[in-house]
């Protein structure tokens, strides 16, 4: 277990316990969120060791939504995940400008983005820790895909983006890493990462049941002021925010399932409506936020 004693955004000691978690996908035990009084930023304390986390990783389920897997909850991930990835190609070529490039994908999964973004025509590389996630998307869409350890043989101002889809939050040394994305990009390129927002008006709903939690696969809790420490210490500044449309709907039936819920799916899609219409106002507490990074 990792345990921290003072906060890895601003050093402050003065940290202590804000909320306690289950965690209610696969292991269900319960780990402790800190936050740090100094700066705010909220993180998972005592969590697992970078090579002591497969367990927590273990269902298939979390690797890839499977195209044939029943549910009705599955299938709503599917629709989304479609429309999803035309959006996050749009995304990427208007930040990045450019109809084609060369992108980086990290903790690209089973490759569907990678993929679509090779059939776009980008030159795309993925980085994946999973050895049988790798293997699927290399099989299913021939993509290069590279493991963790290899991102230092990458040249230095060779990307023209790099995307981290709900990535940052799982990495155990996000600081390392966000220094060798400094290093890959080129000097007009972009860094797009998406995380969930630990401010939004569902995580503050839900409080201990807020799905995008997540514990202990989920390491940091950001919100828009945290991003833009991290950013800072990184070499990066955060040049726009974006709303990720989907993400509070399935956040928020998840939630209900998570505490209890006669009826999660309507009382989720109820609930994710009401905070999807708040954040058109109150961008900042939005569910997830895709921010746009650049040197
Ligand atoms: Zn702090």
């Amino acid at each position: 277990m990792v345990h921290i004693n003072d906060c890895p955004l601003c050093s402050s000691v003065n940290i202590s316990l804000y909320l306690k978690c289950k965690d209610h996908f696969l292991s269900k035990e319960v780990f402790e969120l800190f936050r740090c009084q100094g700066c705010g930023f909220v993180f998972t304390q005592d969590h697992p060791e970078e090579n002591g986390s497969d367990r927590y990783y273990e269902s298939d389920d979390y690797i890839s939504h499977d195209d044939k897997s029943p549910g009705v909850l599955n299938k709503i991930y599917l629709l989304a995940r479609k429309i999803m990835l035309t959006r996050k190609r749009e995304i990427v070529e208007s930040a990045a400008g450019l109809k084609r490039g060369s992108l980086l994908d990290i903790g690209c999964g089973t490759g569907y983005f990678a993929g679509a973004m090779k059939n776009a025509g980008w030159l795309v590389t993925g980085l994946e820790p999973n050895k049988k996630a790798r293997e699927f998307s290399s099989r299913k869409f021939d993509l290069n895909i590279i493991s963790p350890e290899q991102i230092l043989k990458l040249s230095s101002d060779s990307f023209d983006c790099i995307t981290l889809w709900h990535v940052l939050e799982h990495l155990n040394n996000p600081f390392q890493y966000a220094g060798e994305f400094v290093r890959l990009l080129k000097p007009e390129g972009v860094c797009i990462i998406a995380v969930p927002n630990c401010s939004s008006f569902d995580a503050q709903y839900y409080r201990e049941y807020w799905a995008a939690y997540d514990v202990p696969r989920h390491l940091w809790h950001f919100n828009p002021h945290t991003i833009r420490i991290f950013s800072q210490r990184s070499g990066f500044k955060v040049e726009r925010q974006l709303n990720l449309p989907f993400d509070v709907f399935y956040i928020s039936i998840l939630s209900e399932r998570y505490r209890g819920s006669i009826a999660p799916l309507l009382k989720g899609m109820f609930i994710g409506k009401l905070f999807w219409i708040l954040s058109v106002f109150r961008n900042q507490r939005s569910s997830s936020i895709i921010y746009l990074l650049r040197k």
